[in-house]
């Protein structure tokens, strides 16, 4: 599986390219490993190369790959939306969930811990190009779910995550990045913990970058092409 860690070193040659002409470090962007319906042993091969931080869009394909993967220091990531009920199979084993997108889970979670004597890092997801198919909050609502967990201690709001809409439209693309950018830099005022931007995927990275994107998230650069009917379903 050699092209896994040929693929890891060219992206990460493209993420060091890309912040030196924008000024930015390479010690502020995470690269997750989208391992999402591929098996084990792709992760395993990326692990042997090093990388130690991987995403997983569905709770219970994470709570699988709990027991599934024995490797030791893994980060894990939730990057697909959680609803209530499967809140336990992966809070407090994920370093952070990406995905959150409504009041009720995020107090779901906060709940969660609390019982637990657990704390969870989270993002807020917004959808901010509109597009019906997509999961999130509306922008407008952002101010509404920061209030409604402001006395949650137990859920820590670390950043915003977006998708962009499929297109090749460059300028339609960085417009979502750049909107949640500046959602993120205007509460960051009232949530001093609100630092970090996950967008950016396997076709957009590059753009996500340039508008300030902490955290990609980077599939099938990396490991190849899912089978078509899981990866329609992602
Ligand atoms: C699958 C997925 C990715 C990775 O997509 P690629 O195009 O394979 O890089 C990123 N974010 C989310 C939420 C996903 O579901």
């Amino acid at each position: 599986m050699e092209y896994i860690k040929e693929n890891l070193e060219r992206i990460k040659t493209e993420i060091a390219k890309i912040c030196d002409k924008h000024k930015r470090s390479t010690s502020e962007i995470t690269l997750i490993a989208v391992s999402k319906t591929f098996p084990a042993d792709c992760i395993s091969a990326a692990y042997a190369y090093g990388h130690r931080v991987f995403g997983e869009n569905r709770p219970q394909a994470l709570r699988d790959r709990f027991v599934e993967i024995k490797e030791e220091n893994i980060s894990w990531h939730l990057i697909g939306s959680l609803q209530k009920n499967k809140i336990k199979y992966v809070v407090g084993k994920t370093a952070l969930i990406h995905s959150v997108d409504s009041v009720e889970t995020a107090i779901g979670i906060d709940d969660y811990c609390r019982k637990h004597a657990l704390s969870q890092e989270i993002l807020i997801e917004v959808n901010t190009s509109g597009e019906l198919s997509k999961m999130g909050i509306s922008p407008g609502q952002l101010p509404e779910i920061l209030e409604k967990t402001r006395y949650c201690r137990h859920i820590r709001i670390m950043g915003l995550m977006t998708m962009a809409p499929l297109t090749t439209h460059a300028k339609t693309i960085k417009n979502c990045f750049a909107m949640l950018r500046s959602l993120r830099d205007t509460y960051q005022k009232t949530l001093p913990t609100l630092t970090h931007l996950s967008m950016g995927m396997s076709n957009d990275y590059a753009l996500a970058l340039e508008e300030g994107a902490t955290l990609l998230r980077i599939g099938t650069a990396i490991f190849g092409n899912r089978p078509e009917a899981k990866a329609f379903h992602a």
